[in-house]
């Protein structure tokens, strides 16, 4: 089969890769119908993490082909979502709702799903089968509840966004622009979208912002206290993971409100007594996509929301280096990679 494999920081081809094959009984194999290149592929891209023929992607839909002899509740022949943790679903920490943390999980992008074909450990746990084979306008929909949706979902989720609320998002990448979808789908009332490129803005408006700030930084809590009576947002979205982001996130938190970071943090470090002083409650990290997926897949089946919107450019596999190339020079906020 094809398949992604990243040789070094920038040198990224597309090759012959050996099928997979059903390694436990737990295990399905299916044919992709659609992947995509994620922003955190980026951090290896441009060398900010070691890689050394790594192979790419965790993000996947696609047609069931083949599947372990443990295997129940999934058929060959289905169309499928899964996360970018494969889980049991059945342990403790998957029933308190926390599949990406999973005793038995298994991180998909060791198995690298920008390819024609994918190993899915755990299948019963980690995939969501469709109602039916979806029409080919849902696929981008689908393929964005693996990941970026399901993530700018437990960012909206773990900032408690909901009827009343004002909810700001730091960060206008997909995950950022999904945030403001599911802060929608959930009830805010206020949208707060930190912006400065005019596309990405009209994009945020189109999901749900009702005010754009293009400051940064101190300038840009400053705005968001302007806007919000001087107490700040009840709800902070960060998506992004630098300290900037972070620090702009918890500084636009009103006192007991709540911050939800997704953005994967690279050097991020809060001073303790900024964190004291805030009076906030923080939670985030690896988003359980899981615990999410088929609420999402029902909201996307019924058409009630368009997250595919974020992709902005669609390949097909063997281009997948000018997709990483227009992502990393922010020509595209979110590449699609068919088949
Ligand atoms: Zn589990």
């Amino acid at each position: 089969m094809r398949g992604v494999v990243m040789h070094s920081a920038g040198d990224v081809r597309v090759e012959e890769r050996d099928d997979p094959k059903i390694i436990e009984p737990t295990d399905a194999i299916i044919r992709l119908t659609a992947s995509c290149i994620c922003g955190s592929d980026l951090w290896p891209y441009r060398g900010v993490e070691p890689v050394d023929h790594q192979v790419m992607g965790h993000e996947y839909v696609g047609v069931v082909e083949e599947i372990g002899p443990e295997v129940q509740s999934i058929k060959v022949g289905d169309f499928v979502v899964g996360s970018f943790w494969a889980s049991d679903n059945t342990c403790e920490i998957c029933r308190a709702g926390y599949q990406a943390y999973c005793v038995h999980r298994v991180l998909m992008g060791t198995i690298g799903t920008q390819s024609e074909l994918a190993r899915i450990p755990l299948a019963d746990g980690t995939l969501v089968a469709t109602p039916g084979q979806p029409d080919a306008d849902l696929v981008p929909s689908l393929m964005a509840a693996s990941d970026v949706l399901g993530t700018g979902w437990f960012a909206a989720v773990a900032a408690e966004a909901g009827p009343g609320k004002t909810v700001a998002v730091v960060g206008d990448g997909a995950v950022g622009l999904l945030g403001i979808l599911a802060a929608k789908q959930l009830g805010a009332e206020r949208i707060i979208a930190f912006s400065r490129h005019a596309d990405r803005q009209a994009l945020a408006r189109e999901f749900g912002a009702t005010d754009i700030v293009e400051e940064r930084g101190d300038a840009g809590v400053a705005r968001v206290k302007d806007l919000t009576g001087g107490l700040g947002a009840s709800s902070v979205i960060e998506a992004v993971g630098t300290q900037e982001a972070m620090m702009q996130a918890i500084h636009s938190t009103r006192p007991g409100g709540h911050v939800g970071f997704v953005g994967v943090s690279h050097d991020v470090a809060i001073p303790g007594d900024e964190l004291f002083m805030a009076g906030v409650h923080i939670h985030g990290g690896p988003a359980p996509v899981r615990q999410y997926l088929p609420e999402l897949i029902r909201l996307i089946w019924d058409r009630t929301i368009d997250p595919g919107k974020v992709f902005d450019l669609t390949l097909p596999l063997e281009k997948a280096a000018e997709g990483y190339q227009a992502m990393h020079e922010r020509r595209a906020t979110k590449v699609l990679l068919t088949f």
